[in-house]
This record gives structure tokens, C-alpha cells and sequence, in this order.
């Protein structure tokens, strides 16, 4: 594989490269694994390109593909090129990636400057937080202006997606009482903007008290010393009607670029690198230490050790170590 070549036409645009390069980065094997390091690499030394990354996280039903159909055409009507990536680390347990039903986004996936990528099928959260991430700097180097990462609401999905993006967007439906709706006090306080998403027709009513609901929780939760005061926001919006679509878009924008200007935009870039790097390091040493076939003999052995009693945990872990 010519890994110049392939660097060279992903960032020319074309969208076949993009997949391919990506394909590449998902594969465990570790011949590829060398191949999308240097590919990484060349990117890396190519003239950087930015593109807002944004998180988009809302548990099933609420209109994630509805929302990203809709957001992603109003974003592409504006002549700017999108990339959509879903991380679904469950995704093994249904047996395929929550992108990957056709008739999702299919405006969308027909849109010659969008560019649609189903999450790649991997039970190991490790592993899917490594692709992801890769997959979104390879968007970039591609030149989306856009990169939106997909998650389903579990929890430790948004962290890592948190991880990897600029900006994070928690998508809700309207609530029938006045309770909020089971989200995660953490998932909450990942959101820069929570969209109430349905505000049409007889749904209107209650989205509108859904926003202010959350906008009072917001209130009480905390204030981010690095953002404008008045975010997190809680906006209205209907993806199917696409209505508060813009208004959405502009006040991402508005973030974005009162972070980019204060500096926060660079500092969070560079705390995710690092975060990065150490769980490569982290991932390594495992990957060592399950493939290796000595470390995972005495592994075994320590184990047994242990189980019997024969042997301390502690100094068992000890052994290891050593050895490695
Ligand atoms: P996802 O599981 O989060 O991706 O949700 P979908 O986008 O598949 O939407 C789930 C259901 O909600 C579908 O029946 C959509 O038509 C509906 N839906 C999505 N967005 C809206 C909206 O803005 N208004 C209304 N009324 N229904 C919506």
C-alpha cells in the first residue's frame, strides 16, 4: 500500500481515499497498524487543517439521525463538507453499528459534501476510543469543515467522545411530567448546548417546558469559569421540521470561537493529545500483555497462585511487572 499516495488523495478530497484510510485505522491487525501509524504521520506533517468537532450524544429515539440529517444538509447548504462518525462501543451486542441502517441519513449520505461513516463493529472500549479518534484526525486532514462524532447515551461513551471533540451536544426529547428524563447528572455536565429536539405540533408545548426544566438544572449544576455565562444553553429545536436549526448552529459557533479566541480551544486540544498519548501507552502495555505468550503464561501461573492462596495479589502483580 502506498501510504504517500493515499495520504495525497485524502487530503485532495476524495471520498473513497477518506474510507480507505479509515478502513485501515480500524484493523486491529498489526501490519495496518504500522500502515496508519505512518499514514498519521504524513498527515501530521502536511499543513494542518481544523475542523469543528462536535459530539452529539442522545439516548435512542430521540432524533440523532433525524437532527443530523437535518443539521448536516443546513450545514452542507452553506457549502461546508461534513463528516459524520458514530462511536457505539455496544455496538457488538445488536450485531451491527448504529449507522449502519441505510435508511438513516439518506439525504444526507446522497450529499456530495457529506461524508458518512457507520461505527466500526468493536466490543473493546479501548480500542473504539483509539479508532475514533483517529478517524476524526483523518476527517480533518481530509478537510471537513465539520467533523460530528454520534454516541448513543450510555455514559462511558460520552466521556471518551467528550475526549475527542470541541464542542458537546446532548440531544433530548420532550418530557411528558416536569421530571428530567433520567439523564446522567454527568452526561449533563458534558453538554455545552442540550437541544430539546420535537418542538413541533402538539409535542411544542412540552418541549418548551422541557427547556426551561433544563435550563433551571443547568443553573443549579454549575458555572464553567472558561465559558460566556450564559452557557450551557438549553435550546429548542425540531429536526424534522427543521426549525431552530440555525439558531443552533450559530450559538456552536459563538463557543467555538469565543473559546479559539480566549485560548481554551488550543489548551483543550492539548490536554486531549496528552490524554491521548497516555492511553497509548496504556493500551500497549495491555496489548503486551494479552499477546505476548510468555507474559500471559505466567500471567496464568501467577493467577492459579494467587486463587490457591499461595500467593499475595500484590506481589503477584509484582512479578509481572518485573518481567515486562
Ligand atoms: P435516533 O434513534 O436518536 O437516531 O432517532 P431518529 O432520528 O431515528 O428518530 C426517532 C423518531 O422520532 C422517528 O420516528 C422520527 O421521525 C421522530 N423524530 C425525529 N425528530 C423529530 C422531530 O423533530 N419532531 C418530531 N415530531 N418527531 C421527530
Amino acid at each position: 500500500m502506498d501510504i504517500q499516495d493515499l495520504a495525497q488523495r485524502l487530503r485532495s478530497g476524495e471520498r473513497r481515499a477518506l474510507a480507505r484510510a479509515i478502513t485501515l485505522v480500524e484493523s486491529s491487525r498489526s501490519d495496518h497498524r504500522a500502515l496508519a501509524a505512518e499514514l498519521l504521520e504524513v498527515l501530521r506533517d502536511s499543513a494542518p487543517r481544523e475542523a469543528m468537532r462536535i459530539g452529539l450524544s442522545g439516548t435512542p429515539g430521540v432524533g440523532k439521525s433525524t437532527f443530523i440529517e437535518s443539521f448536516g444538509k443546513y450545514l452542507t447548504g452553506q457549502g461546508k463538507r461534513v463528516a459524520v462518525l458514530a462511536v457505539d462501543p455496544s455496538s457488538s451486542r445488536s450485531g451491527g453499528s448504529i449507522l449502519g441502517d441505510k435508511t438513516r441519513m439518506e439525504l444526507l449520505s446522497r450529499d456530495p459534501l457529506a461524508f458518512i461513516r457507520p461505527s466500526p463493529s468493536q466490543a473493546h472500549l479501548g480500542g473504539v476510543a483509539r479508532r475514533s479518534r483517529e478517524s476524526v484526525t483523518l476527517c480533518e486532514a481530509a478537510g471537513y469543515d465539520v467533523v460530528l462524532v454520534e454516541t448513543v447515551g450510555v455514559g462511558q461513551s460520552e466521556t471518551m467522545v467528550e475526549g475527542m471533540t470541541d464542542l458537546f451536544i446532548l440531544l433530548l426529547a420532550p418530557a411528558g411530567g416536569d421530571e428530567l428524563q433520567g439523564v446522567k447528572r454527568g452526561i449533563m455536565e458534558m453538554a455545552d448546548i442540550i437541544l430539546v429536539n420535537k418542538a413541533d405540533g402538539d409535542l411544542k408545548p412540552a418541549a418548551l417546558r422541557t427547556v426551561a426544566d433544563y435550563a433551571g438544572a443547568l443553573r443549579l449544576l454549575r458555572k464553567r469559569a472558561q465559558d460566556p455565562a450564559d452557557f450551557p444553553k438549553v435550546l429548542p429545536v425540531s429536526a424534522l421540521a427543521e426549525e431552530g436549526i440555525a439558531r443552533a448552529w450559530e450559538e456552536m459557533k459563538t463557543l467555538w470561537d469565543w473559546r479559539a479566541a480566549n485560548g481554551f480551544h488550543q489548551s483543550r486540544r492539548a490536554a486531549q493529545a496528552r490524554a491521548w498519548f497516555e492511553d497509548e501507552v496504556r493500551q500497549a502495555l495491555l496489548a503486551r500483555l494479552t499477546e505476548d505468550p510468555q507474559l500471559r503464561a505466567l500471567m496464568g501461573e501467577k493467577a492459579a497462585q494467587v486463587t490457591k492462596g499461595h500467593l499475595s495479589p500484590v506481589r503477584a502483580a509484582a512479578a509481572i511487572l518485573e518481567r515486562m
